[in-house]
Parts: C-alpha cells; structure tokens; sequence
C-alpha cells in the first residue's frame, strides 16, 4: 500500500497504451453494434490487457513485441475520434493522480485520421480538453497563465484545496508528441513543428517509438535535430531490440532520456554509462541552442570544463512488466535495472502502457522493492524529478516536496 501512498513521477506512458481496459471494451462494445467491427473479435484481445485476479499465473497477460503493436492498432480503431481522445486523457491523468503521481510526463503520437477529420493539431487539441476537463484533482499543464490551460493555483506544498474533505490532490502534466517509427520525415516534422506551437499548453519534448523493427531511424534525425535546436527535449526509444549500429547511433545523438534500454551490448553499454550530456544547458530552454551550438564550435577541453560540475548521465526510463510482458527480458532478477542501480547510473522507474500491460507506477515500485530491496526507492522517485522536461521553477518545486515527504517515506 505505501508505494501507492508515496508521491511519485512518472516519465515514461504512452496515452492510448494507457488507457483503461473497461473504456476501451465498452468504446468495442460500442463500434460492435454500429458494425463498424465485430465486438466477439476483439473482445479477448482487450480482455488479455486486463487485470484478472484469476489468474495466479501471469502466463496468460503475456504477449510478445509484435502482439503489443497489433493491440495498439486496435486500441487506435477504438479511440481515434475527437471525443474519445478527450476522454481517455483525462481518464488517463485521474488515474495516475488517484495513485498519487504528482508529476506525469504523458507522451502521445499525433494522429490524422481524415475520415473523422482529424489533424495532428485537432488530436493535440482534444488531448488538451482533456487536460482541461479534469475536475477531480488540480492539473497544471501550462506554464503560461494566458487562459488557455487551467494551472494549479496552490502548490503542492500546501493543501489549500479540499475535495470531499480531503485535500485536493494536485498533479503536473507536461506532453511529450511522439514521432512513429513508421512515418515519414514530413510528417515527424509536422510533428516537431506542431510541438513548438503547443509549448504554451504544457507540450516540452519529443519522442520516438514505433515498432522498433518499422523504419530506419535516421529518417527522422533531422526533425530530432531540428526540435533540439529549437529547445525542445528529446528522448528515443533505445535498445528494444538488438540492433547494435542503431543503439550506438542512437546513444551518439546524446538524447537526455532512453527509454527501455534492453538489448546493449558490452560497448554500447559502457558508452551509455560515460555519456554526458550539459544539464545547466538544458536547464533553461533558452540558453539551450546557444550552449548546443557552442559546444560544437568550441573545443571539447573549454567547454567541458566549464560545464563538468553540472553535467548529467542519459537517463534511461526502465519499464519492468512492460519488457517482461514482451519477452524482451526473460525476467525480472535478469533485468538490467540492477545493474545501473549498482552503478547509480540514472534510471526512472515507469509504466510504459498501463492498460495494455495492466500495470501501475506503484505496481512498478513494488515489483523494484521486491526484488532489489525497498532501500532507496523513495530516493528512486525523488531523483527521476531531475529528469523530468519540465520548467526549473516546476522542478524545484517537486524537489522541495520530495524533500519534505523525505522523513515519511524516506
Ligand atoms: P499513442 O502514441 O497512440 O498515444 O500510444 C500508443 C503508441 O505508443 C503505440 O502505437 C506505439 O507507437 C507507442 N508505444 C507504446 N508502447 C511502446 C513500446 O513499448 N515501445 C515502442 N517502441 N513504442 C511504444
């Protein structure tokens, strides 16, 4: 109970892989009766994604890498119409809020669909409704109060707000867009551009995900280039499966953040681990380009000395049931998690999809506890704010309310 007592950060979930089970049986439920598919065929294939507390063995929830991305093309079926991605976003942020994540780093792919005429920009602006429609909990996702996105008016310091005579739970949401491995460089581009014209709703960065064995990612180096010099975030999926010459390319681009991780060899391994990237650079958005630039016209010696004390290692979002779901790790005692722990390498503990993996961020800590010992976890969670995209004065103020829970949980 107390991993889900204790205040947590999230930096790694996906939107429609999070999604709950039961809406997107009754979104089938729905689609069924219109004919638009066959409600008994898709109806095990969600039900697998569900919690069963049947099931002793977990045998059944498992699906491997290719079974996960038929789900999510089903799971797009049933949720790509204006109305449905409003609702699953802020389903999405009550859930984490309701597990006391106080802030959520949501990453979602913007979609055209031109049968329900939806651009990448109107999906973007039905997640924000989103966003906006949530009453349960405070949400902050803007960091401009221009009245486009509602923001918390109290901090998470204090609990100045009641709900139902509790204090209100407060939960920051910044957005990641994420480019899909299958698209095409114009469209991860519109992607990029769509990402700068949403800063002022909360949007900070960049991802890309995608089936790992879709496309080659350097098509997409250029938009990746372009969204860092133009002060955006970025992070990759790294490492999902064994293609060393990507991971190395990959770890070259020194993103902040990987996500996964799983399948480096002895060298890019060693690489991941000596990577540093300039914080104090990335700390505030607009000195961003001017120290990129530098440092690439500068000498190494100048700059490195200059920016050492401050520096930072890549940090690697690890999602434990979701690589053991898709047997990319055999299993949890295996998982490399240990040995970046060991090396207090930076790592932040995720879900990756909750509804499709029918996990939990305290499920994950739990399971991390269990098996590496309960040591420390708090600190776990308290260091993934270092990692996290958003604004320095947001970030320090997660820092100062980690401190404070420091003697509950600590
Ligand atoms: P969406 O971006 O539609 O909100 O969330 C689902 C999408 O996230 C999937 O279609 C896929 O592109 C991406 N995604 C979710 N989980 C994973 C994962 O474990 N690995 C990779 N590479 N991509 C994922």
């Amino acid at each position: 109970g107390s991993w889900v007592s204790m205040p947590k950060v999230e930096l790694h979930a996906h939107l429609n892989g999070s999604a709950r089970s039961s809406t997107l049986l009754e979104l089938a439920r729905g689609l069924g009766e219109k004919g638009v598919i066959v409600f008994s065929d898709v109806e095990h294939v969600i039900l697998k994604g569900m919690f069963c507390p049947f099931c002793l063995l977990d045998l059944f929830n498992d699906r491997s890498l290719t079974e996960v991305f038929k789900l999510f093309d089903l799971i797009h079926v049933l949720t790509t119409d204006h109305a449905t991605v409003t609702r699953i976003t802020k389903e999405v942020v009550e859930d984490f809020a309701a597990e006391n994540v106080v802030y959520l780093e949501l990453r979602t792919t913007p979609k055209r669909n031109d049968s329900k005429c939806m651009t990448k920009h109107s999906y973007m602006e039905a997640v924000i409704e989103g966003l906006r429609r949530v009453d349960a909990v405070d949400v902050n996702f803007t960091s401009t109060n221009n009245g486009v996105g509602r923001t918390v008016k109290s901090s998470l310091m204090s609990d100045t707000h009641t709900y139902n005579g509790l204090p209100r739970k407060k939960i920051y949401i910044r957005l990641l867009l994420s480019i899909d491995r299958r698209e095409t460089l114009e469209a991860a581009m519109e992607t990029v551009k769509l990402a700068l014209e949403l800063k002022d709703v909360g949007v900070v960065g960049i991802d890309l995900s995608g089936h790992p064995k879709v496309g080659d990612w350097t098509t997409f180096l250029p938009a990746l280039k372009f969204a860092r010099d133009q002060g955006l975030r970025v992070t990759l999926h790294c490492g999902e499966v064994p293609n060393q010459e990507e991971i190395h390319a990959m770890l070259d681009f020194l993103p902040e953040r990987i996500g996964h991780a799983c399948c480096l060899e002895e060298d890019a391994w060693r690489k991941l681990k000596m990577s540093k990237i300039p914080v104090c650079a990335i700390a505030n958005t607009s000195s961003n380009t001017i120290v990129w630039q530098t440092s690439i016209t500068l000498s190494a010696a100048i700059i490195g000395g200059l920016l050492e004390s401050c520096n930072s290692y890549v940090g690697v979002e690890i999602c434990l049931t979701s690589n053991i779901r898709t047997n990319t790790i055999s299993s949890v005692d295996v998982h490399h998690f240990a040995d970046l722990y060991r090396d207090k390498h930076p790592l932040i503990l995720c879900t990756d999809d909750m509804g499709v993996f029918s996990t939990t961020l305290s499920k994950e800590y739990a399971i991390a506890a269990a098996t590496f010992g309960k040591k420390e976890i708090f600190e776990l969670a308290r260091n993934a704010v270092e990692f996290s995209f958003a604004e320095e004065d947001v970030v320090q103020e997660l820092r100062d309310f980690f401190n404070m829970k420091r003697d509950e949980y600590g």
